[in-house]
């Protein structure tokens, strides 16, 4: 098979993250999720005293970088963040490290920290790779790239019953706000912010279910690439 690149960027709760892992599934390739990149970094942040709301986040985490060294390792396909050699598992998905994560990924010198490790999976594999700056900045040589989107109350409702499902007690409303300031956050900063690249095709996918998000993206990727499903 040729060796293709996909990338998928978009807000919170989009779904890009499930849509990824069964599109990798199906077409054999390896799926990057960059958000863990972030988390990661976000862990260590917190468990070495900084506070989201520092004014002073960048000069804070810029040194810490130094102390921090992460490996990514795939496992039947799934993928495994290493931090200075401890497997952080589902650390990284505590819902207070989203802030954390969206509070470092703003800082120049923590994304240029994480840019090789990203671009070497995708020198090395065929990767669907997702994120918020994957089309513009990471991979902007991408076979395929796909800005997915939902409205607001669509992706806080996804996220809202994930959660739930996994025994949390949150309330609607705090998931929703949370998501709204995460996505002000993350397309306002200086660097990196999240934007469709120019020649991303835009999907809406509020009135559409997993198995219909993954059947619409497959298509593009097939017309684009000739890469069809190994496995369904
Ligand atoms: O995708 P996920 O929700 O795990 O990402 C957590 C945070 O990491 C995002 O809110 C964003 O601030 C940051 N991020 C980023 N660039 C990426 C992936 C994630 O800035 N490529």
């Amino acid at each position: 098979m040729k060796k293709i690149a996909v990338a998928i960027d978009g807000p919170g709760g989009a779904g890009k993250s499930t849509i990824s892992k069964e599109i990798a599934k199906r077409l054999g390739i390896i799926y990057v999720d960059t958000g863990a990149l972030y988390r990661t970094v976000g862990y260590y942040a917190r468990e070495h005293g900084l506070s989201v709301n520092d004014a002073k986040v960048s000069d804070k985490i810029t040194p810490m970088l130094d102390g921090i060294n992460i490996e990514i390792k795939y496992v039947d396909g799934a993928q495994h963040v290493i931090l200075n050699g401890e497997d952080l598992g589902d650390k990284i998905r505590q819902p207070d490290i989203s802030m954390y994560a969206s509070a470092c990924s703003s800082v120049g010198n923590v994304r240029a920290f994480l840019l090789e490790t990203q671009k070497k999976l995708a020198r090395e594999n065929s990767v669907i790779m997702d994120g918020r700056d994957i089309g513009t900045v990471i991979l902007p040589d991408a076979d395929v790239k796909i800005f997915l989107t939902a409205s607001e109350q669509a992706r806080a409702n996804r996220r809202y019953k994930e959660l739930v499902a996994k025994g949390s007690d949150v309330k609607y409303e705090e998931v929703l706000s949370e998501l709204v300031e995460r996505d002000r956050a993350d397309s306002s900063r200086d660097v990196a912010p999240l934007k469709p690249a120019d020649d991303a095709h835009l999907f809406d996918n509020s009135d559409y279910d997993f198995e219909q998000s993954v059947e619409y993206i497959i298509k593009v990727i097939t017309e684009k690439t000739g890469v069809t499903e190994i496995e369904k």
